[in-house]
């Protein structure tokens, strides 16, 4: 696949996947894997389910948080030799909380193009979804584990947008409790499984989505939003 307009260099797609229902791709967005010359995957083992159930048959590279910093010249030079790459995630749009970032802005600076491929984000779901206010928002992605963690939550106290959040399994009753006690009962939306088999919906005040996110195992993938500080 030849890269766009009048260059020689190979175009760089950035190119939004399922996150989790595999229905939920672009025809643009198969179009576009079927035709580069390589695709960089977060997770190869994953993309290649999707690829099969497309019947995309395509060379893949990993591209991951780990290593996108040393595979990013071998991309790039790649690009500048007029190959065509498409850049996916694991699930949903690279960049948002996944890798890319190093790798558009490494592009801009040897000008090669970058054409993004819409499509799914866990975060734009969950707000979408959520009955907070979507007028305007705040995407934090996720918060720091430890060192910086009380700041960020003190100084989102203040943020009068609604607060989108990911979380993991693992920490997502101890981040409500930290929501609950550091803003006290705000509305809380929490989507689980958005796209999935055990797709969940929780909405309420804090108080009542906290003991009812801890009266079952915690399992899946999390986003939390907050309506923002009312005052
Ligand atoms: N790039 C992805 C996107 O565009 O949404 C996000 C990748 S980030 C590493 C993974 C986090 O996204 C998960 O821990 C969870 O917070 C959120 N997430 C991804 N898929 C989700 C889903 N199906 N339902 C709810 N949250 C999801």
């Amino acid at each position: 696949m030849s890269g766009t307009g009048e260059s020689s260099r190979g175009t760089l797609f950035i190119v939004a996947t399922p996150i989790g229902n595999l229905e939920d791709i672009s025809h643009r967005a198969i179009k576009v894997l079927s035709l580069v010359d390589l695709i960089a995957a977060e997770d190869t083992r994953k993309t290649k389910i999707l690829l099969d159930h497309y019947q995309v048959s395509k060379p893949m590279l990993s591209y991951f948080s780990y290593n996108e910093k040393a595979r990013t010249p071998q991309l790039i030079e790649k690009l500048l030799s007029g190959q065509s790459i498409a850049l996916v995630s694991d699930a949903g749009t690279p960049g948002i909380s996944d890798p890319a970032y190093h790798i558009v802005t490494q592009a801009i600076e040897k000008e090669i193009p970058i054409v993004p491929i819409p499509g799914p984000s866990a975060f734009l779901s969950a707000l979408i979804s959520s009955g907070l206010d979507t007028k305007s928002f705040v995407f934090e992605g996720f918060l720091p584990q430890k060192k910086g963690r009380k700041t960020r939550l003190e100084a989102l106290k203040a943020e009068t947008r609604t607060v989108v959040l990911y979380e993991s399994p693992h920490r997502i009753l101890k981040t409500l409790r930290e929501i609950l006690e550091g803003w006290g009962e705000r509305k809380v939306v929490v989507s689980r499984e958005l796209t999935k088999k055990f797709e969940e919906i929780v909405r309420g005040r804090a108080s009542t989505v906290l003991k009812e996110l801890s009266s079952k195992p915690t399992r899946g993938e999390y986003v939390i939003l907050v309506e923002g500080n009312p005052s």
